[in-house]
């Protein structure tokens, strides 16, 4: 599979890998995190941004089937609140 900015998976859908979606004043909490703000959406990707009914953006995860954000309070590798 072919992934960054402008390319397409197998099933025509676009990846989104190399675009993030992060606050302003984004400061990684740890590595791992940061890692997974630049995944593709079928791996496991991390996104600030408004979820299904809220009005404020939240970081969440992405769910690969739909598209729709689980979201994070606390980072799932280090633990600080995000
Ligand atoms: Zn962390």
């Amino acid at each position: 599979m072919k992934t960054g900015k402008g390319k397409f998976h197998t099933d025509g859908s676009k990846c989104v890998y190399g675009q993030k979606k992060t606050p302003k004043k984004y400061k990684p909490c740890c590595a791992m995190f940061n890692q997974c703000v630049t995944n593709c959406e079928y791996d496991i990707r991390f996104e600030y941004r408004l979820g299904f009914g809220q009005k404020k953006k939240t970081w969440g995860v992405i769910i690969p089937a739909d598209g729709s954000m689980y979201p994070l309070n606390y980072c799932p590798f280090c633990g600080k609140k995000l």
